[in-house]
């Protein structure tokens, strides 16, 4: 097969590289087997927006689903055993009919189960639920000799915890089995609160916390009088009118493509982000919505990363400790002063971390920030970075574009120990990103 050219989600990382999908495990053994080093990399959905599913010059391989669901024990366990190729949105569509739900679901319904397990992906509710790694129980990694490696808290465990936010770097997940749990109904009560600035909304951000399920704010990160200014959004599931046909209707916008425009401007924004506060502040606080509303906002626009034109978009997403509350008002404060433009804000809280090596969300405060990819927003980020390294915060590697790999130490303390488990399991060093030959990740 032939190389092509393959983006990134963000559309700021593009190489020339071959992509094989196989639905046949026996298939995949024999590419992985017969791959030369440094060359071969899981992809899974394509939707990490930087360079974690690309491989310049490589090959990037693609389970797909197969056979969707295998040994069906929900009723008595909750237990599911998945592909690694299936996405969040085709288990959804099997379990909630049946009354259940994956506890922790990230922002897209398009991502799969590899790849979510890949990035230790974390939903609106981390503050009482953790990551993805909380309900996953096994683990099924092919690693670089072909072998398949079944792997749980208790068996083979370095390699269960190396590969959970391991970014397809120790083997692809080829299944895995997850737990899921019951669920009361197919809405949610959405509770919608205005907050003139960061500090109210922090505020109202921990008391909604205190009794929903689901949390999350959307902050205008471009208003100088009202810098913080957000609303952060709810929601529990609604016990009444249990109507799954109902939910599952999920409309999509497609827009037509811009041709390479970047279209998302400060005006824009701007006009963008008044009316939107304008209109939540008029709205009714309380509204009952589908799950998928809820969960996923992003994805009723297909495609809405093409909005930034040919040079993409970057999304920075850092975490900081409680404590440091300070650094995270210094950094919004800090786009009064910049020609960076951030785009799209969306604030999150964590709580307790994943065992994985790499896991990325511990307790505080998680922003993620979609900026357009130019120099501004380069500059600025690396402004940054050096402090949230500092004040025991990380950047967000599943989607990162731009960290100094010189930070990863500081960011991630058990990243040695990771190293070396990535090694023991690929000693002749087949698997290789793009991120983890800009990040040194393999040696
Ligand atoms: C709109 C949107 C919303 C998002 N919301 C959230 C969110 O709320 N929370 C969150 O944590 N993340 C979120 N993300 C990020 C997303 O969870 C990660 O980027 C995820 O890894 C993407 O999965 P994918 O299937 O698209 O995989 P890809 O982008 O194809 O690959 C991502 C990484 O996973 C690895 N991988 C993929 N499949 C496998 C496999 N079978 N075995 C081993 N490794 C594999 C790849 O090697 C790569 O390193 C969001 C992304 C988007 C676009």
């Amino acid at each position: 097969m032939s190389k092509m050219i393959s983006h990134s989600w963000g559309n700021n990382k593009r190489v020339f590289a071959e992509h094989r999908t196989h639905s046949q495990i026996a298939n995949v053994v024999e590419t992985v087997v017969n791959s030369e080093p440094s060359s071969v990399i899981p992809r899974g959905a394509g939707r990490s927006y930087g360079d974690q599913a690309l491989v310049t010059d490589g090959l990037m391989i693609s389970l797909t689903q197969q056979d969707h669901l295998e040994n069906l024990e929900m009723p008595i366990s909750g237990l599911i055993n998945v592909k690694g190729g299936m996405s969040i949105g085709q288990l959804l569509d099997a379990t909630i009919p049946l009354g259940w739900i994956l506890p922790v679901i990230p922002g897209s319904q398009h991502i799969t189960i590899g790849g979510a397990l890949a990035a230790d992906a974390h939903g609106k509710n981390h503050w009482h639920q953790s990551s993805i790694a909380s309900c996953c129980e096994e683990l099924n990694v092919m690693i670089s000799d072909g072998s398949i490696i079944r792997c749980s808290r208790e068996t083979e465990n370095q390699l269960f915890w190396a590969t959970i936010g391991g970014l397809g770097l120790t083997g692809l997940i080829t299944s895995a089995t997850l737990r899921l749990q019951r669920i009361a109904g197919t809405s949610v009560k959405v509770q919608t609160k205005c907050y003139e600035n960061l500090s109210t909304l922090l505020k109202g951000f921990d008391d909604a916390t205190a009794s929903e399920e689901y949390a999350v704010a959307w902050l205008d990160l471009l208003t100088s009088s009202q810098l913080g200014r957000g609303i952060v959004k709810s929601a529990s599931v609604y016990q009444h009118g249990q109507d799954w046909e109902k939910s599952k209707r999920f409309n999509q916008i497609h827009l037509p493509k811009p041709r390479n425009v970047n279209v998302v401007t400060p005006r824009i924004c701007r006009t963008h982000n008044n009316l939107k506060y304008l209109f939540s502040s008029k709205a009714k606080d309380i509204s009952v919505a589908s799950i998928r509303n809820y969960l996923f906002p992003l994805d009723r626009i297909r495609n809405w990363n093409s909005l930034y034109g040919k040079s993409g978009l970057i999304q920075w997403q850092f975490i900081l400790p409680d404590k440091e509350t300070s650094l995270l008002e210094e950094i919004i404060m800090g786009f009064n002063k910049t020609s960076a433009l951030p785009s799209l804000a969306v604030l999150k809280r964590c709580g307790e971390a994943s065992e994985s090596y790499l896991s990325f969300c511990s307790p505080g405060w998680t922003l993620a920030i979609d900026l357009p990819a130019n120099q501004d927003s380069y500059r600025y980020i690396s402004k940054y970075n050096p402090l949230i390294a500092n004040a025991t915060g990380r950047i967000y590697l599943a989607k990162d574009s731009c960290v100094d790999s010189g930070l990863l130490g500081k960011m991630y303390p058990r990243l040695a120990h990771w190293k070396a488990i990535q090694k023991e399991f690929d000693p002749k060093g087949i698997w290789q990103s793009d991120l983890s030959r800009r990040l040194k990740l393999c040696s």
